[in-house]
């Protein structure tokens, strides 16, 4: 098999020195194709060869704790894309032998592997083996048209073609497997860039999707008609407002002894001048003013440092709104005092018009309530907020938003 794997790299590589551009169109699309149906019948081999190893076990003799994790050392893959290789490899291995003929000619994709072998296998338990096969005939003539998203909801339905009589019991039964491959196929990977953002993948089974959409769906509403973010940019925000929110609850567990917040790092001439910024517990950079940001949030502890490196404890108590102060706050804003804005309090920090580190004061002629994505914007644009003479708050945009700069305020919570 080496020897006939190393043939066909050599083909492939003539493929890569061939000029594309010299190709008729049709020429092209028939290149495709062939690539990609190549693609599926070199998985096919990869699988059975993996299954080989997972079977001999290669991975225990080599030190590796599994195969999965065997795969991600030799292969360099995440976890999760070995684990759905040895787990594929094991379905087409032990189920029925069509579907991994299907692939290894090329009729199907990886993926509607996955679909049509998960189907198969409970045509199989709750019809029987006849149904089965028949099933298989149907399914790799379907994955010719459809996608593996499309292919999956058709299979639900499978038993109605292949064996009506039993199909509305038995698709309580297909349903049953269904809620069980989402059991088993869920996951969540943190991984961390070179430059500190994470990215995020998850496969979220449909439980966890419905109460991850009733959290974050309110919350990436537009927070009034200026809002510029993009969808993604507000779901992502949102998702940050749900942390913040679970932070500030105090009922997270512990961490190695310590309450569950962030700690940012920075210098007393950073806090009060803007001058260097600080370091978060992760070890990441901030600007100096997203640490006056932060330094604002009671779910932050901030650790000020002065010129010798000790650490002056600037008031951790008189910083925070909270108690009865907060209850005033609440009382007075409403909501986000942000014009336009319907976040409800319960969202919202509580924002120093002129900053603590400052001189600021904690009291309520010197708060004002922000949802985060105003916090932000207060913190990081030249929108400007004060306490007009009848106590509450009003916002001055910038001049280049409107050159008269006329103070506008929040309408939604309190109607004037
Ligand atoms: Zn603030
Ligand atoms: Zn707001």
């Amino acid at each position: 098999m080496v020897e006939e794997l190393a043939q066909a790299d050599a083909a492939v590589a003539a493929c890569v020195d061939a000029a594309a551009w010299a190709l008729s169109e049709q020429d092209l699309i028939a290149a495709l194709d062939a690539a990609h149906r190549l693609e599926q019948r070199l998985a096919a081999v990869k699988l059975a060869v993996i299954r080989e190893l997972d079977g001999r076990g290669t991975a225990t003799a080599h030190r590796a704790s599994s195969t999965v994790v065997w795969l991600r050392e030799r292969l360099r893959l995440t976890i999760a894309a070995a684990r759905r290789l040895v787990d594929l490899a094991a379905v087409l291995d032990t189920g029925n032998p069509g579907v991994r003929h299907a692939l290894a000619d090329g009729h199907i994709t990886v993926d509607q592997a996955r679909v049509i072998a998960d189907t198969i296998d409970t045509a199989h338990t709750v019809a029987g083996p006849e149904a089965a096969d028949k099933s298989l005939g149907v399914l790799v003539e379907w994955a010719g048209q459809f996608d593996p998203t499309l292919l999956r909801k058709l299979s639900t339905r499978i038993l109605d073609h292949v064996a009506p009589d039993i199909a509305d019991a038995a698709a309580e039964a297909a349903l049953d497997a269904e809620a069980r491959r989402a059991t088993r196929d869920r996951h969540l990977t943190l991984s961390t860039l070179a430059d500190g953002r994470l990215r995020l993948t998850a496969t979220l089974d449909t439980e966890t999707a419905g109460l991850l959409r009733a959290t974050i769906d309110p919350l990436s509403a537009p927070s009034g008609p200026d809002d510029e973010r993009s969808p993604g940019q507000r779901r992502h925000d949102a998702l940050r407002d749900v942390c913040r929110l679970a932070l500030r609850t105090g009922e997270l567990p512990e961490n190695g002894g310590d309450p569950a917040q962030i700690v940012v790092t920075t210098s007393y001439d950073g806090l009060t001048g803007q001058l260097g910024g600080g370091t978060l517990d992760t070890g990441l950079r901030l600007t100096p003013e997203a640490v006056r940001r932060l330094a604002c949030d009671a779910a932050i502890l901030p650790a000020v440092l002065n010129g010798a490196g000790q650490v002056l404890d600037l008031g951790r108590q008189r910083r925070l709104i909270t108690g009865p102060l907060r209850r005033a706050l609440v009382l007075r804003d409403r909501g986000c005092a942000f014009p336009g804005c319907d976040r409800p309090p319960r969202w919202c920090d509580a924002h120093h018009i002129h900053h603590w580190a400052n001189g600021g004061t904690t009291s309520l002629d010197n708060a004002v309530l922000l949802c985060g994505h105003h916090h932000r914007h207060i913190h990081h644009s030249d929108w400007t907020v004060r306490l007009a003479a009848d106590g509450h708050p009003e916002f001055t945009p910038p001049a280049w938003l409107d050159p008269e700069q006329l103070p506008r305020r929040n309408h939604y919570h309190r109607r004037t």
